[in-house]
């Protein structure tokens, strides 16, 4: 579901101008908004547990599905998931091309393969093109740079060279420059297989492709991702391929990501993260939020706290935050702990919070609403975004009969740090 403003161009950066295709019923490029896809983690042939975590996908807003596909098995269950779940299904394919062929007939909307390690290479790419056009489905070829130099034997490595001449002067290669020589022939490489193999697709008149160009490298991402938007128009899937964990895998996206975005590249993305496939969604969001791209659910501001703080605003921030995690109605939330930022940051957003000696007012629209203690602080900020939300957003966000628990602890100068408040 689109919200208002979402198919709007970015007005950092003017967005590169794609062919569109589609992704079930996702449009991917041209000026479609900028779709958010994960992956599952589950044993595919395990439909009751693949299911239940598309469905969490689902609810905190994913866009498109990836399952990885590795044997018959696997291929023989995506049209039972197919059926239960309400979100395109992308078949990630690697070797056997009678996987991605089985997927096609199990109804995927979407394969995904490297034809560099496809069995038969050429032959098989052409076996399935057939088959994607026949269902009128799309297809994305994705190529990583840690593929490309297995594939590519004469890729060398370049190396530091350090040198102790006769003369006894050390001489070595600058490696600032060494590592960007081999980064540019890196995605050299990765950008020509890329057109290699779209130029195989397009003598068969088939056209819905999508391109990524994935690396762990961000710097070898973004250089790749830059050359292949000069010379193409097929559009983009972005990401960092084996990212890292929660922080490495989000702060590595967000750069990466988030300089080809500003640069109106990108047209598709996915944060790979090393942790629930749910987790990915709201950082890719976030990217997205940032360069306004897209501007779906919570737009959250809050402050670091610091020495003059009289309120557990760490607390309180996190505990808002996380409650408001599946909502996808656009809404500004600010959570601040005190006079300094508060009530501007307050007063700019839809709800806000700005806290004083152990109580805080709420803002609403730009309005004071009132002044809570506390232990009210949860149930004041939850209680006016969720009379801002839609009633199905609402009640998951304020359950009826208000927030009985209390987030955490507070803090006064006066009294310390971390005194915990008494559960009501
Ligand atoms: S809003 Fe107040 S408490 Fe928060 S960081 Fe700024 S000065 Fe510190």
């Amino acid at each position: 579901m689109l919200f208002t403003g979402e198919a709007k161009r970015s007005n950092l950066h003017m967005r590169r101008k794609t062919r569109q295709i589609h992704v079930g019923d996702v449009a991917v490029g041209g000026d479609a908004p900028i779709a958010v896809q994960s992956m599952t983690t589950t044993y595919t042939r395990d439909i009751e547990s693949t299911v239940a975590q598309i469905y969490r996908l689902e609810e905190v807003g994913c866009e498109i599905v990836r399952v990885a596909v590795p044997e018959m098995e696997d291929a023989l269950a995506l049209g039972e998931i197919k059926k239960r779940i309400h979100i395109p299904l992308v078949a990630d394919i690697h070797y056997n091309p009678e996987l991605a062929l089985e997927a096609v007939r199990q109804g995927v909307d979407k394969v995904r393969i490297n034809p560099g390690n496809l069995l038969n290479g050429r032959k098989s790419l052409e076996q399935i093109v057939a088959a994607v056009k026949e269902r009128g489905i799309a297809m994305r070829i994705g190529v990583n740079s840690g593929s490309i130099d297995a594939l590519d034997q004469r890729a060398k490595m370049q190396r530091i060279q350090v040198r102790l001449r006769e003369d006894g002067v050390l001489e070595k290669t600058d490696p600032a420059e060494a590592r960007r020589k081999e980064r540019e022939q890196l995605a050299e490489r990765m950008v020509s297989k890329a057109l290699e193999y779209i130029s195989w697709c397009e003598e068969l008149d088939f056209h819905e492709i999508a391109v990524s160009l994935k690396s762990s490298t961000v710097l070898t991402a973004v250089e790749a991702y830059r050359r292949f938007s000069q010379r193409s128009d097929y559009p983009i899937h972005l990401g960092i391929t084996e990212a890292g964990t929660l922080v490495t895998g989000a702060v590595k996206s967000s750069v990466g990501l988030g300089l080809l975005l500003a640069e109106g590249i990108g047209d598709t993305l996915r944060v790979s993260l090393s942790a629930e496939p749910e987790e990915e969604i709201p950082v890719a969001f976030e990217i997205l939020r940032s360069l306004e791209l897209r501007n779906r659910g919570v737009t959250f501001v809050s402050c670091p706290s610091c020495g003059r703080v009289e309120i557990d605003v760490i607390s309180v921030a996190n505990e808002v935050e996380k409650r408001l995690a599946k909502v996808q109605t656009p809404i500004h939330v600010a959570v601040m702990g005190c006079v300094v930022n508060g009530p501007g940051e307050s007063r700019d957003a839809d709800v806000g919070l700005a806290g004083g000696k152990g109580k805080g007012v709420i803002f609403r629209k730009g309005q004071v609403i009132r002044t809570v203690p506390e232990d009210q602080f949860l149930d004041a900020v939850l209680k006016e975004v969720a009379s801002l939300l839609p009633a199905r957003e609402a009640s998951l966000v304020y359950p009826e009969g208000g927030i009985k628990d209390v987030a955490g602890m507070h803090r006064t100068r006066d009294e310390g740090m971390n005194i915990p408040i008494l559960k009501s």
